[in-house]
């Protein structure tokens, strides 16, 4: 489940990416409405697999989508608030070669820094251990599927970023397996509630030294 692997063929990457859904929702990241969606690239190619439902626990193995990185429809069926999502996660294998698996929630505690418009820093010590030492950045708020929403992410992505804050919406991790894509929402997560609760003892202090 956790390698997206290059090898395989049509129905192990559709598995991979059923498997992967149940493990966001298993994971208990998500919202009250289970609204997410996960992405695969397979190998170098330019080929993306996408669950496009509105939730992700109990995802329907039907509506995975398979769409080419311009954002082509190669099978499947991608409804119109589906398809304004995929281009958040089309955005991400353009620009970043190195990314096979994207992951999107609206995770309450992350969430909640994004509607407050505050990033999170590397308070928390598995943040910087994981290599999330300059915090989760916020990108500014545009409408989903809008060539704005896409060009504000495109502009926070660089090399070995992982996860970002989506102003007003969400979160979206990204790296090379969906188990390192999924660790990363669980410690963005995780940091977030940490940083909510020290906000009642005065604030969360950030790693000196
Ligand atoms: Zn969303």
């Amino acid at each position: 489940m956790s390698k997206v692997d290059p090898t395989g063929d049509e129905t192990s990457h559709r598995d991979a990416l059923v498997a992967a859904a149940g493990a966001v929702a298993a994971s208990r990241i998500l919202s009250l409405s289970g609204h997410g969606n996960v992405s695969i690239r397979p190998g170098d190619g330019n080929v993306v697999y996408y669950t496009a439902a509105p939730s992700l626990r109990d995802f329907p193995p039907e509506a995975v989508v398979r769409l080419e990185l311009s954002g082509r429809v190669l099978d499947g069926t991608l409804p119109p608030l589906s398809a304004a999502a995929v281009d958040m996660h089309l955005t991400v294998y353009r620009y970043r070669p190195d990314v096979h698996c994207v992951i999107h929630t609206h995770s309450p505690a992350a969430t909640t820094f994004a509607v407050a418009g505050r990033p999170i820093r590397a308070w928390a010590e598995p943040l910087v251990i994981f290599g999330m030492d300059d915090g989760i950045p916020v990108v500014p708020y545009a409408r989903r599927g809008t060539p704005a929403a896409a060009e504000h992410i495109r502009a926070a992505l660089r090399p070995g970023l992982s996860a970002i804050l989506l102003e007003n919406h969400g979160v979206l991790t990204f790296h090379e397996t969906v188990k390192q894509a999924l660790h990363t929402a669980v410690l963005v997560e995780e940091a977030a509630q940490l940083g909510l609760g020290a906000a009642a003892l005065g604030g969360p202090k950030d790693i000196s030294g």
